[in-house]
């Protein structure tokens, strides 16, 4: 078989999508010696996407093989208690389990920083694949006509994947039947009664059909300093499809398909939520749900593909499988399916086909261990009735 790794050059990853599993991929890749570059379709830098993160160790650990060097205290906010709340405002229980908060544009610029400017490509939309059975090269065609070719494209393009839709077509994100209400509130802005009762832990206060939860995270310009962070919280809220539907219509009548920026969401919907928040939640939550200016929201989805794998193409990052946020897992994830890669594409440097066969098993059964114990935990949280 002819494989350009066997004449000594440089193997090169064609990566589609630029988010984290884009910047997770390129960093892995990078470190063990490939060319890479990436292309994504925005053609700016991504927005923040408002997302509080639980760090896990998988994302340090792209981290550290990546050469980033950031102070522990740097990475995020440490949170110290886990404090349920009951509806009247009762605690129902509080233990120690300190744990990292971080956030989602503190990784993004942090690897991108890191991964520099030049091999990351904006405004590029990847719109077909073509895969040469002699010579095992792979060319992304993007919809600006023009071509780039690599050993191995790898498909991070997230939940509504192109790349899958190219070779898995029958495979999409399902709703899970209900949907996250977020918010974001600045630090010196929280309400006394929130302060009091969440600020520093892990929060939580669980209802029928509701479930809610929140912490602190990185502020601005992914600041730590107390007084400059972020209160970030997460309302899960049973909703039907045609429910979901008018939410995800936003304020200037654009049907959005699972999710609605800072900002967008129509006046109707923040007043049905303020007046749920008044009904549903302990005071220090309602306190919170209060005090956000802009909420915005985001349908719960499940996926976990069967196939990762097809010749030189690879898909990962939530293209491949989407953990419900219960499992805390899903940036953790992408990074996994990133070392996972890379550690075996450096196993055997001259049979990709062999690093890709051996890679593929362990992460479908990965997202799969994902999707079961996230399906489990939402739908047991959202859908039995509480006393
Ligand atoms: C409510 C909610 C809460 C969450 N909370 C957590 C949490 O606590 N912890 C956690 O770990 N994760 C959480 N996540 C998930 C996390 O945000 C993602 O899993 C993670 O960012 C990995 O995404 P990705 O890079 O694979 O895909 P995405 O972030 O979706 O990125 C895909 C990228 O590909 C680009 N793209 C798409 N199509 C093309 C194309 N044709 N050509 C070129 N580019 C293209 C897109 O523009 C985008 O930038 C949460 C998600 C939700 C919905």
């Amino acid at each position: 078989m002819h494989n350009i790794t066997t004449h000594q050059k440089t193997p090169r990853a064609v990566i589609i999508g630029g988010s984290l599993g884009g910047l997770f991929a390129g960093t892995m890749l990078r470190a063990i010696g490939w060319d890479v570059d990436i292309f994504e379709r925005s053609s700016r830098d991504l927005d923040s996407r408002g997302g509080g993160i639980v760090l896990q160790p998988d994302v340090i650990e792209v981290f550290r093989r990546g050469g980033i060097v950031l102070n522990d205290d740097r990475l995020g906010v440490r949170s110290a208690y886990r404090t349920v709340f009951q509806p009247d405002g009762a605690i129902q229980s509080r233990y120690f389990a300190p744990q990292t908060q971080t956030s989602w544009s503190l990784i993004y610029t942090t690897l991108k920083t890191a991964f520099g400017d030049s091999h990351y490509h904006q405004g590029k939309r990847l719109a077909r694949i073509e895969q040469d059975p002699v010579t095992n090269a792979v060319t992304a065609l993007f919809d600006d006509a023009s071509r780039e070719r690599g050993d191995l494209l790898i498909g991070a393009d997230g939940g509504g994947s192109t790349v899958r839709s190219l070779f898995w077509p029958r495979i999409r994100p399902r709703y899970a039947g209900y949907l996250a209400w977020r918010g974001l509130v600045p630090e010196a802005a929280m309400p006394a009664a929130a302060r009091e009762g969440l600020h520093g832990d892990f929060g939580f206060a669980n209802n029928t059909g509701s479930h809610i939860l929140g912490y602190l995270m990185p502020g601005e310009g992914n600041d730590v300093r107390p007084g400059h962070r972020l209160y970030n919280w997460v309302w899960y809220r049973v909703a039907d499809s045609g429910q979901l539907a008018q939410i995800m219509t936003d304020r200037n009548g654009l049907e959005r398909d699972y999710s609605i920026p800072e900002g967008m969401l129509a006046d109707q919907w923040v007043a049905r939520l303020r007046d749920d928040a008044r009904r549903l939640l302990p005071p220090p939550f309602r306190a919170i749900v209060a005090a956000t200016e802009h909420p915005f929201a985001q349908a719960i989805r499940d996926l976990a593909v069967d196939d990762m794998v097809s010749g030189r193409v690879v898909i990962m990052g939530d293209a491949a499988s989407i953990p419900r946020p219960h499992t805390a897992a899903s940036t953790a994830k992408a990074a996994a399916n990133a070392l996972a890669l890379a550690d075996e594409l450096a196993a055997s440097p001259n049979d990709i086909a062999a690093a890709l066969a051996r890679w593929e098993l362990p992460q479908v059964m990965y997202g799969k261990y994902l999707e079961k114990q996230g399906t489990q935990a939402g739908d047991d949280l959202m859908f039995h009735s509480r006393p």
